[in-house]
This record gives structure tokens, sequence and C-alpha cells, in this order.
């Protein structure tokens, strides 16, 4: 299978001589997604590790995958907004950028920016973002120095006259930056195959093998030492292309210099620590956007060596991670370091976008739906509740039960003293997350389908789009509609054009909320699936042929700490509809926020009998049709349930947050309520800023 390699337009900046190059280039590509990437990780330099194994699945290259329909307007709104033009209105990157020669900022922010905004630029196939974002990328790619060595203008370079080489290595500067550098080149080399990518990839890959015993990995961050994974990701990517076995050692070295997360998940004790202590000892191996980069460790070396103890590995810490400090909205507690599982607690934004990056080659290489199923859960829960509409401001945490969103320390285990970490807000808390926000939806798009081995097409997350691929034997290209409303609709329908009949394999996840899935194929009955799986439907495809999937969404409750419920329903958790009043605010350093309160009461324990019998105590009403003007906001929720509640007037903010009310062992809160049972309304946690979705147990 491959995707749309006849749609590269060469961009002005490349040269005729450069087609022929190119064309092997794009050979060598077409050859990699045509599955043979198994033969080839065979043939490996018989020195150790030997064993690299094919991935389940493939990526498919940035333009495979059109957005449509909610998903469409989310990119819209984000081309809109920061997204597009963070360039424009931060500091950081607008002045003198050191991305583009300049003394100004020239670590991780603009490459972070880049990770999402090249993506975007591709997936809207919007001409003057894929400009803006070029003239980066070409300054990156045409300063290589000639020993391999990239990235800004180092300050000895600039003192000096010279260019970093080999043997002057430690003038060099931080290798965590480039990391993020190597990603965004990688996805522009996916849409493009721009010619210049993988020799520049090549030779930096060279310096860094010749380098890294007297420049290691953490010479000068622990940042580049705990996100070692990420440059091993590249560096292995590299490999399925080009094949050089000293990549496969650089990415061993790299392994051998970084933080060791695949034995931490496996030792278990570094993640019970860290539920107990939140102190300045080894906090980076707690700090929770390492964390969740690291979960991609594992998959990344068992895709090296073979082991499967890699696998076992992934399986138990992050099992362990969910459990110890896991939170309803899918993501684990992060402020900034992992604490505990109290709805309290606070999750950074950075946290969840580089989860959601790390489970989606988890999903490629394991093709376990475990990670499939965690990916959907942070990113329709999670992921939209942290930032506003117009997709320019952002919370640096949000949190669970969040009863307000204020200025205030609250109980993060960064209490730093301007309390903006709650606030929404552009540049409030610390910057990272205005700049990384940005590759969460881009990359979730581009990840919503896969190649298989077998020239196959897999949807494996699911979201309105269309996607264009070669398929089969005879690599037809073939377009499929995936028209749905999904996560608010239960019912997805996948639409086959296709220029002659082609017999290839689909596969499509059955999510593991749903208890039984229905799939017919052009109106008759296919078969019936249990969730947790994923189907393949062999068949000769032809122009016109339907497939449609019924993921029955029942209301299900879960539980979590201090025996609060959740309500879920099929990928959506929902919380407490609350009135919103927004108020604005300056802070003399860190400009215009906003703080959300809300005038309607949320001290609501839910009724035991809902508890026990969701399905049929909980109402569930489809208030307004999802289109692409859809925003997750209260105003916006599309589903709304009911449920029936009793107030508890001793469940008050405390220290700008609700600790949950005590409960004895049989779940129920054993102090006074309120005589009267009441209906509350709940809404997608995702369209929520103020809200409850953790509630006691009530009487
Ligand atoms: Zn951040």
């Amino acid at each position: 299978m491959a995707g749309q390699l006849n749609t590269f337009n060469p961009s002005p900046h490349l040269k005729a001589s450069r087609t022929l190059r190119l064309k092997t280039f794009s050979f060598i590509f077409f050859l990699l997604l045509a599955g043979s990437i198994s033969s080839a990780y065979s043939q490996t330099t018989g020195q150790k590790p030997t064993k690299m194994v094919s991935a389940k699945y493939s990526e498919v290259p940035l333009n495979t995958i059109k957005p449509k329909g909610w998903l469409l307007g989310q990119l819209n709104i984000m081309r809109n907004g920061t997204t597009g033009h963070l360039d424009e209105v931060y500091d950081k990157i607008k002045n003198d950028n050191g991305w583009l020669g300049g003394k100004g900022d020239g670590w991780e922010e603009t490459p972070y920016w880049l990770d999402g905004a090249v993506p975007l630029a591709y997936l809207l196939d919007d001409r003057e973002l894929k400009a803006k974002v070029l003239k980066y990328i070409d300054w990156s790619l045409d300063n290589q120095r000639p020993s391999g060595y990239f990235g800004p203008i180092t300050k000895w370079e600039r003192e000096t006259g010279k260019k970093v080489t080999a043997d002057s290595c430690m003038m060099g500067e931080d290798w965590w930056p480039k990391m993020v550098m190597l990603k965004v080149l990688q996805q522009y080399y996916t849409a493009t195959s721009d010619p210049r990518v993988i020799p520049f990839m090549s030779k930096y890959f060279n310096y860094q093998l010749q380098t890294l015993q007297n420049c290691p990995v953490g010479k000068w961050t622990e940042w580049a030492q705990s996100r070692g994974a990420d440059n091993m990701l590249v560096v292995q990517w590299l490999y399925g292309i080009t094949r050089e076995p000293s990549l496969l050692r650089l990415s061993s070295l790299l392994q051998s210099q970084s933080f060791t997360w695949s034995d931490w998940f496996f030792g278990r004790d570094w993640v019970i620590q860290a539920a107990a202590q939140q102190n300045g000892e080894r906090w980076m191996t707690r700090h929770g956007v390492n964390v969740a980069m690291g979960i991609k460790d594992p998959a990344v070396q068992y895709h090296r060596t073979g082991d499967k103890k890699y696998l076992d590995a992934l399986h138990t810490g992050f099992n362990d991670l969910m459990t110890l400090h896991g939170l309803p909205f899918g993501m684990f507690s992060s402020d900034e370091d992992l604490h505990g599982n109290a709805p309290t607690q606070g999750t950074e934004l950075c946290a969840i976008v580089e989860s959601m990056f790390s489970l989606e080659h988890a999903v490629a290489i394991t093709g376990d739906t475990r990670y499939m199923d965690a990916l959907e859960r942070m990113t329709f829960n999670a992921l939209p509740a942290q930032t506003t509409d117009d997709y320019n401001s952002k919370q640096y945490f949000q949190i669970a039960n969040q009863v307000n969103i204020k200025r205030g320390v609250f109980t993060f285990s960064l209490p730093f003293e301007r309390g903006m970490n709650n606030v929404l807000g552009m540049r409030s808390g610390y910057t990272c997350c205005l700049a990384n926000m940005h590759q969460g939806w881009t990359k979730f798009t581009s990840h919503l389908w896969y190649a298989t081995p077998d020239k196959g097409l897999a949807a494996l997350h699911f979201s309105p789009n269309q996607v264009s691929a070669k398929v089969g034997k005879d690599n037809t290209m073939v377009t499929i509609d995936e028209v749905t409303s999904y996560p608010f609709s239960d019912k997805i329908e996948f639409n086959v054009s296709t220029p002659k009949e082609v017999a290839f394999p689909l596969h499509i996840r059955i999510p593991v909320w749903c208890r039984e899935a229905a799939v017919v194929l052009n109106g008759q009955p296919l078969q019936k699936e249990k969730g947790g799986k994923i189907i393949i439907i062999n068949r000769t495809w032809k122009q016109g042929d339907k497939v449609t999937v019924q993921l029955p969404m029942e209301v299900t409750t879960s539980n979590w700490a201090s025996n609060s419920r959740v309500i879920e329903r099929g990928p959506l958790v929902y919380a407490l509809k609350l009135k919103e009043r927004w108020e604005k605010g300056m802070d003399e350093k860190e400009g215009e926020y906003y703080n959300v309160f809300t005038t309607d009461d949320w001290n609501y324990g839910l009724i035991d009998s809902v508890v026990k019998h969701p399905g049929k105590a909980v109402s569930v009403k489809e208030i307004k049709p999802v289109t692409e003007n859809f925003v997750w906001n209260i105003s916006n929720a599309p589903i709304e349930l009911q449920a029936w509640a009793r107030k508890i007037p001793d469940w008050k903010i405390v220290n700008d947050v609700a600790p949950q009310p005590v409960t004895a062992r049989d779940g129920l809160y054993m102090g006074k309520t309120e005589d009267k049972m009441e209906q509350v309304t709940l809404i997608p946690y995702g369209c929520t800023k103020v809200r409850i979705v953790a509630f006691p147990v009530v009487k």
C-alpha cells in the first residue's frame, strides 16, 4: 500500500536537476509503504541488535488523509488561530528567530510549533501556511554544517566564525530541540518527498554516531536525556528507508545514554515512588511530559530488537501509570510531576499531546487495541477541554473536577508564585504548551488510518475524513469517505470509490467499550463482533461499496479516586453542565488571561441507583447535529445526559479545588445530603471548562 505519491508538487526552490533523485526517493518510499519493510528489516548488520521486526501497521504519508466534518472545522479554527499565526503574535518565534539564522530563540518552541503547523499546512493543503513553515525547513536544510551538525548558529560559531565539526562537538548545543525538528522534517518528507531530507538526516545521524561518545545525549540538558526515544524513533524510521546498518547502532547507542523508561516501566518501583514522592529528587523521571514521551520508549525498543519483554514493559508501565495516576478524562496527572489520581490534581497540555504522539506510534508498532482506545479517550476528552474556542489560549494545567478556573496556587507540585498555571491565557504558565499544543489534533488526524503489511488499509481511530491511498497488488488508488459525527454518533459509514475492482483487506477497530458491533456491507448484515478487537474484511472491492459500522453506545459508570464515579457513553465521559462566567484579567508578565467561574451549584452526588443501573436510570438526548461549525463548548454540546442527584451541602471549595467528600467502604457518602432529588444535566467533558466529572455517590 502506498499513499498519494503522485501528488507531489515540486516547490519552486527545487531545481530541475533534482528530479531524478526525487523519483528515486519516491520509489524507495513507495517500496517502504508497499509492505516491503518486513523483508528489509531482516537484512540487518549481523551485529546486535539484529532482530528489527516489522511494525503491525505503518503510518501513511501526511497528505493521504483529508479531515472532514467537525474535524475539518477544528483544524480550520487552528489555522485561523495560533497554529496558523504563532510566528506573528508570539515574540519568541517572531523576533530574530534562531531557526532562521537569527540571534533570538533557538531552543524548543519554534520546532514545537512547526511540529503541529507542518501537518496542519499539508492536511488542509493550505498554500499560505505551507510557504510559512517552509522558510524554517529551508533554513535548517540549507544551513547544515559540513560535519552534519544542524540547527541555530551556536554562540561559539558566532564568536569564532567557525562551524561545529565532529571534533568540536562540545561547541555544539543541546541535542533536544533538534529531536523535535527531526519530527518536523519527517512529516514534511512524507508529504513532499523533498529529496533534501534523506541525505540531511543521514548526515546528521552520522554526526551523532561520531560524536555521542564525547558529547553524550545528556551533555547539555536532562531534557535530551529523558527524551532520547524521540531521536531513536526518527533514526529507525530512516533505517526503514535507507537500510543503513549504522542507524541501528546509533539507535542502540542513544538508548544506552537516555533515560531507561522501559526498565522503569517493567520494574514498577518508579511509578509507585512517583505516587509517594513529589520532592525535588530525580524529578525529571517523574516529570509528566517526560513520562508522556517515555511511553513510546518500549515500543521503539521492541521495534528495533524484537524482544517481547518490551511489549510487556509497555503494557505494565502504561497500566500502572493509569492506575496510580490516571484521571477520568483519559490522562494521568502531570502538574508538573506525576501526582496521584485525585480529581483535584492538574494535567499539563504538553503531557496530553505528547502522550497522544507516543500512543500513535505504540499503535503502529504493536497493533494493540488497548493503545487505540486510550488514544481516543484522551483525544476526545482531555484535549478539547484545555483550549479556548479560537485556539488562542490554553491552560497550563487542567483539573478533572474543575469548579473554577482562576489564579491561585491549587495543589500542584509546582506551586510557583505567580499562580497562573490554571488560568486560560496565551502566555500564562510556562509557554511550552502554547508552542506544543498544535501537534494534538493534527497528528490525531494523520493517524486515523494506517497501512497494513498486505497492502490494505486500517481504520484504527475514528472521525470524519477521507483517505486516498494505493492498495492491492496493482497499487490501485482508492478513496474511502468516512462519514460520521463520531465520537458523538455511534454510526460510521465507509464509502469506497475505486476506478476498478481491487482486492485488499480493510481493518476496522471495534472499541473496547462496545458490547457488540454490527457490520453491514452494501445493506446486508456481514458480521457482529465484540469490542476490543480489529475486524478484517478481505474482499474484492467495487466502486460504490459501502460498509456501515454500528457501535452501540451504552451509558456506563467507572470508578475513580475516593470512590468517585464517572458517567461514560462510548468514547466520551460526561461532566456536570454549569453556566460559565468568564472574567478577563491582566498580568504584568504573562499578559491577558481568563478566569472562569460558575453561578450554578456544582456540589452534587449521584444517586446510588443511577450508578448501579446507569443504562436504565440515565436518559440520553440528542440536542443538535454536529456540523463543520462545531466547537467544543457548552453551547454546542450535541448530547446531554440526565441523571438524578442530591446536593451535598458540606462539599465546598478549599484552596481553589473541591476535595472529594469522604465515603464509607461501600462507596457511599455518609454525611448530610439535601432531601430534594434533582435531575442534573451532563454534557461531554470536552465541551466543559468548569465542571464536576468524578461524582460522590449518595443514597
Ligand atoms: Zn507544556
